[in-house]
């Protein structure tokens, strides 16, 4: 089994992560969403445990197919926004592009889990060419981001002519990947994909999916120092989780577990309105509470950005906590890291 993602039930069993007597049930949510746990984060799971952070995240489970009133197969509008078959274009500067739709893990909670798979749709030559050629035509657009799909599942032969590609469109200045596979399947960062994601014209920025401290493994933290050293800038993104990163001792440790493997926190995503995902939902308010709780404790360079994504495709925005507030008098309240609150710019009575 060395080395082998697991993609059946049957293997799931066979490696004691679920239970025989499960599988019946569990067929209905293989038919709808691939499985791939792969050897590396198996290995990882501590299974002792009943609700092991890792195993949540890669095992199938029965409440996938709970699907809440408020969930949708589109959960961010992606298929609003696509003037071009796998390019989405919904702020003016950049694009995204979903070239393919395999990842290295099928992570349960996945926004966008009921178009990625490993049977699922692809960007075709004729489809490149046609995004290709709207990207040429739109010079506000300056940074491509390459997204799931896993991008850098993709060859490097095949990568090498993407990004040749877009090195030809002048304005594209920055191609950012959006990828798994550090943690996921550190060993498949090789030099040989470093290499090709160190030539292009464009500056290549990698974004980092991690949801947990322990998935920064010495391998995962050895494959992001290839890519750091290799120049390439890593950002961390993270989807807050129920059960597998909802704590301040759990987010502060993968966010300062980051830092320590060259990679910025950059957003902290509450979960998508993703069918059969309503289960890792935790409600906003407390998200918020969490990052107050890490602002002050945790240095700045690991406290990302708390974002939500708008249902319907009115895009990304910041979702506090704030820290600000106007009295009905008009005066501006500011509260600092200890929850006492001050006005600003301080009065003549207040203590100096
Ligand atoms: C998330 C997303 C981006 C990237 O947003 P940033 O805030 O720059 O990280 C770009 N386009 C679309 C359509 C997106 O959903
Ligand atoms: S790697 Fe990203 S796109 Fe792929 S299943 Fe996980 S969350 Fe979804």
């Amino acid at each position: 089994m060395q080395n082998t993602t697991a993609t059946t039930l049957a293997v799931l069993v066979s490696e004691g992560l679920i239970d025989s007597a499960d599988v019946d049930a569990l067929k209905e949510v293989a038919e709808k969403y691939a499985i791939a746990a792969p050897r590396h984060l198996i290995d990882l799971i501590d299974q002792s445990a009943t609700n092991d952070p890792i195993a949540m995240q890669i095992i199938p489970s029965e409440a996938e197919l709970k699907t809440s009133p408020d969930e949708r197969p589109d959960p961010i509008g992606d298929h609003t926004f696509s003037p071009v078959k796998g390019l989405v274009h919904r702020y003016p500067d950049r694009v995204l592009l979903k070239v393919h739709s395999a990842c290295a893990v099928y992570c349960r909670f996945c926004f966008r889990r009921e178009m990625v798979g490993p049977s699922g749709d692809a960007m075709d030559e004729t489809d490149i060419t046609a995004a290709l050629a709207y990207i040429g035509d739109r010079p506000n657009i300056s940074e491509v981001i390459l997204t799931g799909g896993d991008p850098l599942v993709l060859s490097p032969q095949r990568l090498t002519k993407l990004l040749d590609a877009l090195d030809q469109v002048d304005h594209v200045q920055v191609v950012r990947f959006h990828t798994r596979l550090p943690v996921a399947a550190p060993d498949r960062i090789t030099n040989e994909l470093v290499n090709v994601l160190s030539k292009p014209r464009a500056t290549v920025y990698v974004a980092v999916h991690s949801n947990h401290a322990r998935e920064l493994s010495d391998d995962a933290v050895a494959a992001c120092n290839r890519l750091a050293r290799a120049g390439i800038p890593l950002v961390g993104q993270t989807v807050l989780l129920k059960g597998v990163n909802d704590t301040a001792d759990s987010l502060a440790a993968l966010f300062r577990a980051m830092v320590r493997a060259r990679i910025t926190p950059y957003y902290l995503h509450h979960p998508d309105l993703a069918p059969g995902t309503n289960h890792f939902r935790v409600p906003i308010e407390a998200g918020q509470a969490l990052m107050k709780h890490l602002r002050g404790q945790v240095s700045g360079l690991a406290l990302p950005t708390y974002m939500l994504d708008i249902p319907g495709g009115y895009g990304k925005v910041p979702i506090g906590p704030s820290y600000l507030k106007t009295t009905d008098h008009g005066l501006t309240l500011v509260e600092d890291v200890n929850g006492e609150t001050h006005r600003y710019p301080p009065s003549e009575d207040d203590p100096a």
